[in-house]
Order: structure tokens, then sequence, then C-alpha cells
């Protein structure tokens, strides 16, 4: 059986009454984490999105979750102030059946880190009307290792196009260096 161990969570609650669509979130997000930091602004680049329905008064934050190698089964639908949306509209997976939660230009997956380094998520500081809240209890967890983020993207790289490819590719880098 896997150790347990004692672990601080952070968790962000969202009051979706309370968001007004703003895109704030989105921007300082985008903005954090462009390379080198702070140089551009492209909410495409957020790890959140508003879902924005302005004329119903209707925004709801989603964050970016897990990379999925292939599409869920799932094909529910919500109804919401009489408006029909799909399951994907709110699913916080970097799937290959959508463009959300993916890099524009190379398309690598794109994942929450709560802003690693900083001492409160960015998003949660930039948010004025305390939609985002930021949460943290210690839990019991088992202990795992995590993937890192740099095996997630060359995973998801390798689904695109092929190992033999990507192989291919990063040998020609080493050459050139
Ligand atoms: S910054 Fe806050 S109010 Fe503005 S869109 Fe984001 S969650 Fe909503
Ligand atoms: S916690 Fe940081 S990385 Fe996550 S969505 Fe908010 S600003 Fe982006």
């Amino acid at each position: 059986m896997a150790e347990k161990e004692k672990k601080m969570i952070k968790t962000i609650r969202i009051d979706v009454d309370k968001c007004n669509g703003c895109r704030a979130c989105e921007m300082i997000c985008s903005a954090f984490h462009a390379s080198p930091k702070y140089s551009s602004n492209n909410p495409a680049r957020s790890r959140i999105r508003i879902i924005r329905e302005p004329l119903k008064d209707i925004y709801v934050p989603v964050y970016a979750g897990e990379y999925t190698v292939a599409e869920c089964a799932g094909r529910d639908k919500y109804t919401i102030d009489g408006k029909e949306y799909d399951e994907c509209a709110f699913c916080r997976a970097s799937c290959p059946s959508r463009d959300e939660f993916k890099e524009p230009d190379s398309g690598l997956p794109l994942k929450c880190d709560m802003c690693e380094g900083e001492e409160e998520p960015l998003c949660v500081k930039w948010c004025m009307h305390d939609a985002l809240i930021l949460e943290e209890r210690e839990e019991e967890v088992e202990e795992q290792e995590e993937q890192e983020d740099l095996e997630i993207g060359l995973g998801s790289l390798a689904d695109k196009f092929g190992v033999d490819k990507l192989m291919d590719a990063l040998a020609r880098m080493s050459e050139k260096e």
C-alpha cells in the first residue's frame, strides 16, 4: 500500500454569482505565464477562462485541469437560465477534441499551476469582486510522483506527431546546438 503523507492543499473556491466577466483573471494569468514573464498578454494562453453570456448576465470561471490523451464519452447537457450548454463547456481538461486550454502556437496543454512561486495565485489577487477565494487545508494524501510539466508536454507532442517524429526533431535540435 502506498505511504500517506500530510500535504497542504491549495484550492480556489469560485463564487459564480460574484463574477462579472471582467476577465482580469485571464489577463494576469496569461501575462504571468508569458515568456519572458509579463512580456505579452493573450487570454488564449490563460489557465483560467470565463464562459460569458453577457445578455443573461452569466459568467462562469473555469480552471485548466489535467491533460487527457483521448476525449471522454460524456455528452450531458446543462440548462442554465434557459440556455443550453454542452458538458464540454465547463470541462477543465486539455483534450484532443477542442482548442481550449492549449498553448495557441504549439498546441501544448495548459494547466493551472497555482502561480508557482507566488504567495497568492494572481487571478485571486486580481479579482476585485471576490469571485475567486483561495482556500488552504491540510490533507492526508498518498505519496505519488507529480508528473513534471515537461513530461506532460512531451507526452502530448508524442500523441500529436508520433514518437518517431518527435525523436527526429529532438535529434536535429541537439545537432544545431
Ligand atoms: S477577475 Fe473575478 S470577476 Fe473578473 S472575470 Fe475573473 S473571476 Fe470574474
Ligand atoms: S492560479 Fe495562477 S496559473 Fe492558475 S489560473 Fe490563476 S493565475 Fe493562472
